[in-house]
């Protein structure tokens, strides 16, 4: 018999990618010049060199059967050892290569951790808005979503409202700085907050609630904004961490899980994790890609097309009527909808050739997503029709 929540899963897309594939057909039929885009987030600046460099060199230089083999499965020993380092070089904090487990991305680093962290009839909280996928990710786990919304001025989690979510169900939170649809670099300050209501918490239950940090845009930040590393604030964390936005390499799919060494059990998390790798069926993450990652360590695309593009759209939709918060970190906008049906401004805005996610599925309606990680001419040639959807809808509220 078939499992019906896989079919359901396989056979309905994500709003995310309804749009995309909508806006695949759309441009086949009158121009892709004429399709204004902004659905997926998908990297739009090249790989640096270094990612293609090490790639020949690896290819050319070593022995393809080692190279191209099976590696162990939490990762080649060098390659975690040279993560490792790097890791504790730029937090001053001790980690070594065995609380690294190399996954295919972020994704993979998610449902390791989720898998190894939460149990069936418990709580994960997801603070809203949030990437979509968590859901799929948390409730195949055959545990429960539980979702905080943030605060609406600054898309920061609200410590308070995140203690009332809270009972002796509640396993992990998870936690996406910089954010995903909102842009939003959570504080010191907002991380210290959930770090002691999670602590008190943790200590009222009995049990430790975990800290899952999804960080795929760990470096993807502006004007210099620094973001704070979680487990220097909140012991028992474990980062899920991505290089497929620092270094535009989504479909190469390489990434990893850091079990902070000084969580309660660290050993038994990572042993945890281990068995949710295996258990998945992962095997190991490609072994090219982990051999690539030592050559690259604190080298990111180059994000000045993309910081360019916030600041235009910020300006130029601000000045037709749209308000939106400042985005700090990754490509995303996440503006107010003119109108309250958000799903209704995405459906006036296509009439424009304008694709916008809007913010249902990201757990916080009333919004659009724009992601911004395009070319900056793309922008350009769409504002006349950003301007015609808000009047348009405007128009139509009036009426
Ligand atoms: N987490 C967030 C917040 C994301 O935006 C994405 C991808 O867009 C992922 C995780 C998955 O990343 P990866 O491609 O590395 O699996």
């Amino acid at each position: 018999m078939l499992n019906e929540k896989m079919y359901r899963l396989g056979s309905a897309r994500s709003e995310i990618r309804e749009l995309f594939e909508y806006g695949r057909a759309r441009k086949a039929e009158i121009g892709e010049e004429n399709v204004h885009d902004f659905s997926l987030g998908n990297p739009s600046v090249p790989c640096p060199d270094e990612v293609s460099d090490a790639m020949a060199k690896l290819i050319k230089e070593v022995d393809p059967v080692s190279l191209h083999g099976y590696t162990s499965a939490q990762g080649d020993v060098k390659v975690r050892e040279a993560i490792a380092n790097d890791i504790a070089k730029r937090y001053g904090v001790k980690v070594c290569k065995d609380d690294l487990y190399l996954t295919v991305g972020a994704a993979a680093a998610l449902t390791c951790a989720l898998t190894a962290l939460v149990c069936p009839g418990e709580e994960v909280i997801l603070l809203a808005p949030f990437f979509p996928e968590y859901k799929v990710f948390v409730e195949r786990t055959g545990a429960a979503v539980s979702i905080v919304m943030c605060d609406e001025e600054s898309f920061e989690p609200n410590a308070e409202n995140l203690r009332k979510a809270i009972n002796e169900k509640t396993a992990a939170v998870i936690i996406n700085s910089p954010n995903n649809p909102t842009g939003a670099v959570y504080s010191e300050e907002c991380i210290r907050a959930v770090a002691k209501v999670l602590e008190e918490c943790s200590n009222e239950i009995g049990h430790p609630i975990y800290l899952i940090a999804d960080e795929p845009y760990r470096e993807l930040v502006y004007d210099g904004i620094s973001v704070p590393f979680i487990p220097s604030y909140y012991t028992n964390t474990v980062v899920c961490y991505s290089y497929s936005k620092s270094l535009s390499i989504p479909g190469e799919r390489i990434g990893y899980c850091l079990v902070n060494p000084e969580a309660n059990d660290s050993q038994r998390i990572y042993a945890a994790i281990c068995g949710a790798g295996r258990a998945l069926g992962f095997v190991c993450a490609p072994s090219l890609l982990q051999k690539v990652i030592p050559h690259c360590l604190g080298i990111t695309s180059d994000i000045s097309v993309y910081d360019e593009n916030r600041q235009l759209l910020l300006t130029k939709l601000t000045d037709y009527g749209y308000k939106a918060v400042e985005p700090k970190g990754a490509f995303y906008l996440f503006i107010k909808s003119p109108i309250p049906d958000a799903k209704l401004f995405s459906e006036i805005a296509k009439k424009h050739e304008l694709l916008l996610v809007p913010s249902d599925s990201f757990g916080y309606p009333g919004y659009l997503r724009i992601s911004y990680c395009v070319k900056t001419e793309q922008i350009e040639r769409a504002l006349p029709a950003f301007r015609e959807a808000i009047n348009d809808a405007l128009r139509g509220d009036k009426q």
